[in-house]
């Protein structure tokens, strides 16, 4: 039987270089779930579809097909219709795009059961909002991860600039903030902590002292 470990939380607590890491440190595959919702938000914008209108979307999902791959170094890519979109889902514009299609009930049913093959095919580390209450509720460990607005704020802020956007804090604050809020108040699957999820505040950690916090944990459950 496959192990799976999942780590859900709010945007820019650092979940997919924590998960990456864990599931290098272990020999799992890492599953960034956030990353095929944005492929589906890269979609629509690309192809001009309305993303409030939820009917649009729907119809537009049931033609596209969304894969995961890995690469030789063993990260994920995405591919939409074939096409390697990896990249390009990486800005704010999409991030905030996935967030508004994901609350579609036939977007998520198409991407958790993508999702759900890739669990029973190997064992994962995969991080999303939803993989501890919906996707994987029988995962071997889950882990909600999160950190203070103003934290998570700042990392996504130096992630968006590295990759040369240019953006304000106060505005990287204000959508971390919508999109929190959208994510934890959807009607389907929204963000919330499992009830047998262990809470990680990473606020005054480093990336190294949360990814050994999260391998203890692990000594203490197998
Ligand atoms: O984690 P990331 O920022 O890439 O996720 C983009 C958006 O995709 C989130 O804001 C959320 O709305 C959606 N998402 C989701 N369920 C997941 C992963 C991501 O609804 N499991």
């Amino acid at each position: 039987m496959p192990y799976s470990i999942a780590i859900d939380g709010p945007a820019g607590a650092g979940k997919s270089t924590i998960a990456r890491a864990v599931a290098r440190e272990l020999g799992f595959v890492y599953v960034d779930t956030g990353a095929m919702y944005r492929a589906v938000g890269f979609y629509c914008l690309s192809e001009g579809i309305p993303i409030r209108t939820e009917e649009r979307v729907c119809e537009a999902v049931r033609d596209i097909t969304v894969r995961i791959a890995y690469d030789a170094a063993g990260e994920q890519r995405v591919y939409l219709n074939g096409e390697d979109v990896s990249v390009r889902i990486r800005t704010q514009e999409v991030g905030d795009a996935a967030s508004t299609v994901s609350q579609y009930p036939l977007v998520r049913e198409k991407l958790v059961a993508l999702q759900q093959q890739l669990a029973r095919e190997s064992s994962v580390v995969m991080d999303g909002r939803d993989i501890g209450t919906k996707v994987l509720p029988q995962a071997n460990l889950k882990i909600y991860l999160t950190a203070s607005e103003e934290v998570r704020a700042e990392r996504r802020f130096r992630e968006l600039r590295e990759k040369g956007q240019r953006i304000s804090l106060p505005e990287v604050l204000r959508e971390v903030r919508e999109r929190d809020y959208r994510d934890m108040h959807r009607e389907h699957s929204p963000l919330r902590q499992a009830a047998d999820a262990v809470l990680l505040d990473a606020s005054a950690l480093s990336i190294d002292e949360t990814i050994d916090a999260i391998l203890a944990l692990l000594d203490r459950t197998t």
